[in-house]
């Protein structure tokens, strides 16, 4: 497989694309964003990396910061967080207020915000510092160590983040928040502004890919658990888009409003691609498209 010259092509044949969709703008900051980047890029478990476009140019990662958060709490503690939060799709909206309360406080899984929330609060429990143990995770996985916060999106997020809020106050009235509210809120947002290229998260990913080996070889979680993530990310990581994701890909993926997704490919590797324009669900229009076509061009989905 000539991976170079896939990724070149579906590239080339997507730039005049690229802008389709709409940027988030419920995150002021995000909305300040150029809507015609658009970079990928593949690590494989062999060490192989290509890249095409604007690959190598940091944007925020925003909700991809799922599932290596949820990775930290289990390689910390293994399942006791599945007492918290559960493993189905929501088949709402990833920062949907109605679910939590109909289900008394239990998110229906962790990548939704409420979710989401409930790990970090767990994560910022076991470490005493959710977002740095995230961010220097990232740096040693990722290999840059210049990953970093974005602080203009950090503050972006929390001055409109009354959702959030409302979540993590609903979770804490159900008895499901540890830390206090105010300090859960703070570490998601930060966690959320990381910013990171389509290069760092391939490679960030490959842990997933390696069945739980982490970049230096030592062991971050069993393959049992990683399997798991893979399977959450399958049914839970594209939001309320997950089956048509499914049926269009199929790979674990997690995406986020910034207009990243990253995919992982069992034994293989890992690409990601950023294109900041949306589809209504919130998943990047562009990034679906590379994702489909690179599935389709190279048969490697998990099916
Ligand atoms: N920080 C965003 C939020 O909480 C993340 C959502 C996302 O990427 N889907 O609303």
């Amino acid at each position: 497989m000539d991976l170079h010259a896939l990724l070149d092509r579906i590239y080339r044949e997507l730039l005049p694309s690229a802008g389709s969709g709409k940027v988030a703008d419920y995150i002021p900051a995000l909305a300040a964003v150029d809507p015609r980047r658009f970079g990928l890029a593949y690590a494989g478990v062999d060490g192989a990396y290509v890249g095409a476009g604007d690959c190598l140019e940091p944007f925020s990662i925003q909700s991809i910061s799922k599932i290596f958060s949820l990775s930290l709490v289990l390689a910390r503690e293994g399942e006791a967080i599945w007492a918290r939060v559960g493993r189905e799709p929501s088949g709402t909206a990833f920062n949907s207020l109605v679910q939590l309360e109909q289900e008394r406080g239990i998110p229906r899984n962790p990548f939704i915000n409420a979710g989401a929330l409930v790990v970090t609060d767990r994560l910022h429990a076991l470490s005493g510092a959710a977002r740095e143990a995230l961010r220097d995770f990232l740096r040693t996985e990722s290999g840059n160590p210049g990953v970093d916060f974005d602080a203009g999106v950090a503050a972006s997020e929390a001055e409109h983040g009354h959702r959030n809020a409302a979540l993590a106050h609903f979770l804490a009235a159900y008895g499901n928040m540890e830390c206090p509210v105010e300090q859960v809120l703070e570490q998601y947002f930060w966690q959320c502004s990381l910013r990171m290229s389509c290069a760092d998260l391939a490679r960030a990913g490959l842990f997933l890919a390696r069945h739980g080996l982490r970049a230096d070889g030592t062991r971050l979680f069993s393959a049992s658990e990683a399997k798991r993530v893979n399977a959450v990310m399958l049914t839970c990581g594209t939001y309320d888009a997950a089956g048509e994701f499914a049926y269009r890909v199929g790979l674990p993926s997690k995406s986020g409003v910034g207009g990243g997704i990253l995919a992982v490919l069992p034994n293989r590797g890992c690409l990601c691609v950023w294109s900041p324009g949306l589809d209504p669900k919130g998943n990047s229009v562009l990034g679906v498209e590379v994702l489909d076509r690179f599935t389709t061009a190279t048969g490697w989905s998990v099916f």
